[in-house]
């Protein structure tokens, strides 16, 4: 996978739920990794991105990719960027991941949380626009 700076790598791909939501499912987990993205929504509503479920009913022949890029403080090569997209059935939350840099095929793509992946999971992570 090959992609330039500013170019859309992928998105945060699961189920959108509320934070409260969110956090009764962080609580069902037993000891497996959490891939649920806590989030300020469209007026700050807190929401949370559930991709606990892979493959994802939408695509069940499909990698989905965005829960499984690696944290990295230092040298992070992509963003996380809330935007709100236009289905037919209505507007949706979305989380998408752009390139910070020219990105080659070799490289690892590598994200900041923001905070500790402790806290990010738990108490959700102020995205700024
Ligand atoms: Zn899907």
């Amino acid at each position: 996978m090959e992609f330039k700076r500013n170019q859309v790598v992928c998105d945060y791909h699961g189920e959108v739920v509320s934070k409260q939501e969110g956090e009764r499912r962080l609580e069902t987990l037993t000891g497996e990794p959490s891939y649920l993205f806590f989030f300020k929504g469209k007026g700050g509503k807190p929401l949370c991105i559930d991709a606990q479920k892979f493959p994802c009913d939408c695509h069940p022949d499909q990698e989905t990719y965005g829960r499984r890029m690696n944290h990295s403080c230092s040298k992070n090569s992509v963003r996380p960027q809330r935007v709100s997209l236009k289905f037919l059935d209505g507007p949706r939350e979305c989380v998408l991941f752009f390139a910070l840099q020219d990105i080659a095929v070799s490289e690892e793509l590598l994200w900041d949380y923001g905070v500790r992946r402790t806290s990010f999971q738990g108490e959700g992570w102020d995205l700024s626009w």
